[in-house]
């Protein structure tokens, strides 16, 4: 599953939360991507005084199939790649490899499936989520997405739309640190997918985001009696 060099044309830029940015892109000549839900693709964003290439991942927001794709960014102050991508208007050409990875999903599933997901780690989990909820497959799919607080929050139109459509999905939201005015889910999503795992059936636990939400996540299922190998998949952004 490893990719080509491309070449891409921004097509438009879209501010979705704090701090977090959607830059859709199409190729050229318009053809549609080809890629699984989950993947990610390597974006030259500059050079290093060296002339060598500073390269950053990405996972494809967007789903197969349309003549474009979008990338989604959690801006970090400062960062090499953050204060490129802030540069990038509508017009703007980028290079890239891929799409590549193997976090994506199995080809089926003998029971649930668990996504634990926290800040942007949303951007690959949302087409996974439509891939899937499209199969025949009969078990629950649950996903908990961990922020810091609302502001935070984007995409939840269409989470609460594929709730609504799809009876076995359910989505819970969970700040770590919100206002006094937020109703719902408290705290990290780590203590609250532990606390269920006795209600999934044969569960395979989708992990990505935080690396040390991941590391920890991942070491409490296997506690528990999770198989690391059969039952965990993950993509850690950072650490
Ligand atoms: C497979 C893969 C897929 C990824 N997909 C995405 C994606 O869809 N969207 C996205 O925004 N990022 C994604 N990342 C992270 C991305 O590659 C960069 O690390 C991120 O954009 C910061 O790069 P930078 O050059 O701006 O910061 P840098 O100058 O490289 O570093 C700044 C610091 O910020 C930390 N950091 C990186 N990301 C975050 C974050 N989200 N929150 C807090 N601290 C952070 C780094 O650990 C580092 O210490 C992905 C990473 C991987 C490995």
């Amino acid at each position: 599953m490893s990719g080509n060099v491309h070449e891409t044309t921004v097509e438009r830029v879209t501010s979705l939360a704090r701090g977090v940015v959607e830059w859709r892109f199409r190729l050229e000549p318009p053809e549609p991507l080809a890629f699984r839900p989950g993947q990610f693709v390597s974006v030259r964003v500059g050079e290093d005084a060296a002339g060598a290439a500073i390269l950053r991942s990405y996972s494809i927001a967007s789903s197969p199939g349309q003549p474009w794709f979008a990338l989604i960014l959690k801006l970090v102050p400062g960062g090499v790649a953050s204060s490129w991508f802030e540069r990038l208007q509508p017009g703007a050409r980028v290079r890239f490899t891929g799409p590549m990875g193997f976090f994506v999903l199995d080809l089926q599933h003998p029971g649930d499936v668990v996504l634990g997901v926290t800040g942007v780690g949303i951007t690959p989990a949302l087409p996974m989520l439509r891939e899937l909820l499209a199969r025949p497959e009969p078990g629950k799919v649950r996903l908990y997405w961990g922020n810091r607080d609302a502001e935070d929050l984007f995409w939840q139109a269409e989470l609460d739309e594929l709730q609504r459509t799809h009876p076995r999905f359910e989505v819970r939201y969970f700040l770590s640190g919100p206002a006094p005015s937020w109703s719902g889910l408290r705290g990290r999503i780590t203590p609250a997918v532990l606390a269920d795992l006795a209600a999934f059936r044969q569960p395979v636990f989708y992990l990505v985001g935080n690396g040390a939400m991941i590391r920890e996540l991942k070491a409490g299922l296997v506690e528990r009696g999770v198989d690391r190998k059969k039952q965990v998949r993950n993509e850690a952004f950072f650490e």
